[in-house]
């Protein structure tokens, strides 16, 4: 199958899932997760239409982007793996949404770069919610306090949660549990589901969805 008829199909799919899901907000960001693949996979989605992209690495998103961008204006691009402080600034400059805040120390250098850059960025705070050591993210029992002191005290705005649940396991706990951390913040975005399993995030009122391979097809690099 070529690329655009996946993507079409995963668009299917994603209202299929609206559709048979009791949620009320029926709107779902389509995050395309580009990683690994170059501009020649990328460009027929942005002449198709398409805007929201994710990349996992600052480096890599800088050889591909500025020239898409430029190129493509109202692209929206999103961080979603782990963000290193040296790279806060570059990040902040190319990115319009940041999905993987999980230390106050990057809050704040995120903080003091739009402030500096002047730009505003979407944040998301990434919550481990599977407690895997290995794994980024805020552990679940620490979620409300660190969300509450990058509210109070970086003064960031925090639009969603972003999570990625451990491979071996059922991710529909994973997403039950986001969406109450979420709630009970009063945080309105969810950042959840990927290729196998975005239809379950959906279902469990995810706002953002991070497909790649059901686009791309299957990655040969290790991201
Ligand atoms: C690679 C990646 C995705 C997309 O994964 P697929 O299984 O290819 O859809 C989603 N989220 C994150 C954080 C990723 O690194």
């Amino acid at each position: 199958m070529q690329l655009l008829d996946r993507y079409n199909q995963v668009l299917n799919s994603i209202e299929q899932a609206i559709s048979d899901s009791t949620r009320q907000n029926l709107k779902v960001n389509l995050i395309a997760v580009s990683k690994t693949y170059g501009s020649d996979s990328i460009i027929p989605l942005l002449d198709a239409g398409h805007k929201q992209f994710g990349e996992n690495k600052v480096q890599e998103a800088e050889d591909k982007w500025p020239a898409l961008k430029e190129q493509y204006p109202d692209t929206v691009l999103h961080l979603i793996g782990p963000l290193q402080s040296n790279k806060a600034k570059n990040a902040v400059a190319l990115f319009d949404v940041i999905q993987t805040v999980d230390r106050l120390k990057i809050a704040k250098f995120i903080a003091r770069e739009c402030e500096q850059q002047d730009r505003k960025l979407g944040i998301f705070v990434q919550i481990n919610t599977g407690e895997e050591p290995q794994k980024a993210g805020i552990p679940p029992i620490e979620a409300d306090s660190f969300i509450k002191e990058v509210r109070d005290s970086m003064g960031l705005s925090i639009q969603g949660l972003m999570c990625i649940p451990p491979v071996d396991q059922q991710p529909s706990p994973h997403f039950a549990l986001l969406a109450k951390i979420a709630e009970r913040n009063g945080i309105e975005c969810l950042s959840m589901g990927m290729s196998s399993d975005y239809e379950t995030a959906i279902r469990l009122g995810a706002t953002h969805i991070r497909v790649g391979s059901a686009i791309f097809g299957a990655r040969d690099i290790q991201a």
